[in-house]
């Protein structure tokens, strides 16, 4: 890396982020004496891990494979490790590769172009910074943009409120009136530890849709070795690629798995209007599905109030709901907390980014919808790579199997770039792409991601611009080769 002047920084790849994608992509360019910078708005390394703090915050991956491949996770104390775990092996990664001297920290990223003049990146962070390199590998993350609530009369409010992604440890909650505002997977984390070892004096849980949560514990898991970590990951690789199946292609095993969830609440709730409330009326898996044995418990505590009347909007006191007839609620409380999820599918909107003849890159994402060339290049976008892009999230598997499979991928295409003598920068062909996105749409036809309204759509394309439709196995099979007929070049001047 050759920095020249105070605010100009030439290499040859610029990477955002250092969470699960930014980190391993980083290790790789090390191994392959590549020159890089790794920029990070945060002071930390870990991403996701780092900036969720919240209590009660876990994984819902089995440990064996929520690690890189050849680095196993061998000091958790569970089977399913707490965020400060996952981020203190990820922390011990960038020392122990290397990684660390790359990083830039608190370095936000506002503005990318591409150039045509001299075929170079050129990222700009929010310090007057001017990174300028070749190639530019995005491992921004989808959800790192906390979706605030938009409610008239939030701002009066007269105590605190804080989104679960933005836990702030000096408000005092033991002894309080607190409301939780939503019911996905880290409100299901965090509702058990505020009536628990946090004790809240009040609870009040407002639900829109009711998630379902299977009665899955979370076992102690010893450090086992290498080898035994392999074994139980190749037993968990199988295990999440079944459900996988059974979300896919297999749905009459579904009914099973929601026998499952309905003990979970029955286990727990006695009153039968409670227990309707908690029962969602579509298919297990539509929405991320929740693993906890304390939350049907929490709710039946008898602090906690489920409230699944409609908010209206917000006092100085607290809540104020309202009821199919129209008659209004006030639920007082001291703290809101925010359990409303991330702008995901939209979360592309907090960057200016600019491609050949400094085309507007925001705009036609907006236009055409957010889709990519195997979830890791955009056509018409030169040497731009995005780790965990479109539609290679999942709702059954570990992102690390397919961060590492895009990893390598990134590394065969840029090996065929240098290979190709004359040719400066490379993005994969239009109609190569359409048909690639054509046939991953049709794919959800008749899965259970298409029958609930879920933070994987993007209702403004009726498309799933996030997950992935079939199988891990399929992916990685996918990205281990590079097809040169896929690809348009840019030939150096
Ligand atoms: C609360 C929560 C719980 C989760 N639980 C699970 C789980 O149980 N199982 C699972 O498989 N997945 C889970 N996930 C998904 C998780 O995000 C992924 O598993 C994985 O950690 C993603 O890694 P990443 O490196 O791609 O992105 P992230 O970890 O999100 O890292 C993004 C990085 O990009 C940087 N960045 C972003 N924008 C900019 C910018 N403009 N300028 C500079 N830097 C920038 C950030 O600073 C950060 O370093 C969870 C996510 C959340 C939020």
């Amino acid at each position: 890396m050759t920095s020249t002047g105070n605010v100009t920084v030439q290499t040859d790849v610029v990477i955002v982020g250092t969470g699960f994608s930014g980190l391993g992509m980083s290790r790789r360019l090390c191994e392959m004496d590549i020159d890089h910078v790794v920029l990070t708005k945060e002071s930390e390394v870990g991403g996701t891990w780092f900036l969720n703090t919240y209590p009660g915050l876990c994984c819902d991956i089995p440990i064996p494979l929520y690690c890189y491949r050849d680095v196993p996770f061998l000091d958790a104390k569970r089977l399913f490790p707490t965020g400060p775990e996952i981020n203190r092996y990820l922390i011990n990664f960038s020392y122990e590769y290397g990684v660390r001297d790359h990083i830039r920290f608190n370095s936000e990223i506002d503005e990318a172009h591409w150039s045509d003049e001299d075929h170079c990146w050129h990222v700009f962070t929010t310090d007057g910074t001017e990174y300028v390199a070749p190639v530019a590998i995005s491992g921004a993350g989808a959800l790192h943009i906390p979706k605030h609530l938009e409610i008239d009369g939030i701002e009066t409010f007269h105590g605190d409120v804080m989104h679960t992604a933005e836990w702030d440890h000096s408000v005092q909650l033991a002894g309080k009136r607190v409301a939780v505002v939503g019911t996905g997977a880290s409100s299901i984390q965090v509702v058990p530890e505020l009536v628990g070892d946090i004790n809240v004096a009040e609870l009040k849980l407002f639900q829109r849709t009711p998630p379902w949560v299977l009665p899955i514990g979370n076992p102690s898991y010893k450090s086992r070795g290498k080898l035994k970590h392999y074994a139980y990951r190749l037993y968990w690789y199988l295990y999440q690629e079944a459900l996988g199946v059974a979300l896919t292609k297999q749905t009459w095993i579904l009914p099973f798995l929601q026998r499952w969830g309905i003990q979970n609440i029955h286990r727990a709730i006695k009153d039968p209007v409670l227990r309707e409330k908690l029962t969602p009326k579509y298919p297990i898996g539509g929405k991320r599905i929740g693993k906890s044995k304390k939350y049907y418990l929490a709710i039946a505590d008898n602090r906690t109030t489920l409230v699944t009347d409609s908010i209206n909007r917000i006092c100085p006191a607290g809540i104020v709901t309202i009821d199919e007839n129209g008659v209004e609620t006030l639920h007082e409380v001291d703290v809101i907390i925010e359990g409303t999820g991330f702008e995901v599918v939209e979360s592309y909107r907090h960057l200016r980014l600019f491609g050949i003849n400094g085309e507007d890159l925001v705009a036609k994402m907006d236009r055409v919808g957010l889709k990519a060339y195997k979830g890791t290049m955009f056509p018409g976008v030169p040497n731009f790579f995005i780790l965990l892009g479109p539609n290679t999230g999942l709702g059954h598997n570990s992102v690390i199997l397919m961060i590492e499979a895009q990893i390598e991928w990134v590394t065969k295409v840029l090996r065929m770039r240098d290979r190709m003598k004359g040719v400066d920068a490379l993005m994969p062909n239009h109609d190569v792409s359409e048909k690639h996105n054509a046939e991953l749409q049709a794919a959800f036809e008749g899965t259970v991601w298409t029958k609930v309204k879920n933070w994987y759509q993007d209702p403004r394309f009726g498309t799933i611009p996030t997950l992935w439709p079939w199988l891990v196995g399929k992916f990685r099979k996918q990205m281990k080769h590079v097809r040169r007929e896929d690809f348009d070049f840019i030939i150096s001047r």
